[in-house]
C-alpha cells in the first residue's frame, strides 16, 4: 500500500528524548501532513468497519488522537484509558510494570458492558506492557478485545510476543 510509505516518512525521530539513548518516534509531524494523517485513519477504518466493534478504547495520550476519528467512522463509542487520578467518576484500575517501578491505567465504571467487542488503540507498541494492561482491564469486565492497533511497532522489543495470541495490527515498523 503506497499510503504506508508516506505515513512512515511523516513520522519524525527525535534522538535522546526523553532521555539519552532513546530514539523517540514523534507522531506530531504525521498530524501536520493532512494526507498522511487521513490515510492513517482510513487504513484503520477499512480494517475495522465490518468487524462489529462497539468500543474503541484509546490509551492516554496519543491513543486519544487516533481513536476518536476511527470510532466515529465505524460507529463505535470511544472510551479513554487514562493515567491514574484523571477520571472524575468511579474507576476500575490495572497496575502494570515499567522499566523502573509500576504505573496504573484507569477506566470509568460503566463505560463498557460485558459482551462488547473492543479495539484497543495507541500510537506505538514498545514492550507491550501498556497494551497488556488495557487488555486485562477490558477483559476483567467481560469485554472481548478483538484486536490491538498501533501506528508504530518497535519489533526489537518483542511486545507482540507479550500480547500472546491477541492479534496486533500496525502500520509501520521502526528500528
Ligand atoms: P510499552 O508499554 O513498552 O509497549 O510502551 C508503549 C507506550 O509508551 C505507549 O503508550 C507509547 O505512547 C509510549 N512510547 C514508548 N516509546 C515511544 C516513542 O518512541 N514514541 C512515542 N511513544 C512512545
Amino acid at each position: 500500500d503506497l499510503r504506508i510509505a508516506r505515513i512512515a516518512s511523516a513520522i519524525r525521530v527525535i534522538p535522546n528524548f526523553p532521555k539519552p539513548g532513546i530514539m523517540f518516534q514523534d507522531i506530531t509531524t504525521l498530524l501536520l501532513d493532512t494526507k498522511a494523517f487521513k490515510d492513517t485513519i482510513d487504513l484503520f477504518v477499512e480494517r475495522y468497519k465490518d468487524k462489529a466493534i462497539s468500543v474503541v478504547a484509546g490509551i492516554e495520550a496519543r491513543g486519544f488522537i487516533f481513536g476518536p476519528p476511527i470510532a466515529l467512522a465505524i460507529g463505535a463509542k470511544f472510551v479513554p484509558m487514562r493515567k491514574p487520578n484523571k477520571l472524575p467518576g468511579a474507576v476500575i484500575s490495572e497496575e502494570y510494570s515499567l522499566e523502573y517501578g509500576t504505573d496504573k491505567m484507569e477506566m470509568h465504571v460503566g463505560a463498557v458492558e460485558a459482551g462488547e467487542r473492543a479495539l484497543v488503540i495507541d500510537d506505538l507498541i514498545a514492550t507491550g506492557g501498556t497494551l497488556c494492561a488495557a487488555i486485562r482491564l477490558l477483559e476483567r469486565v467481560g469485554v472481548e478485545v478483538v484486536e490491538c492497533a498501533c501506528v508504530i511497532e518497535l519489533p526489537e522489543l518483542k511486545g507482540r510476543e507479550r500480547l500472546g495470541n491477541k492479534p496486533l495490527f500496525v502500520l509501520v515498523n521502526a528500528a
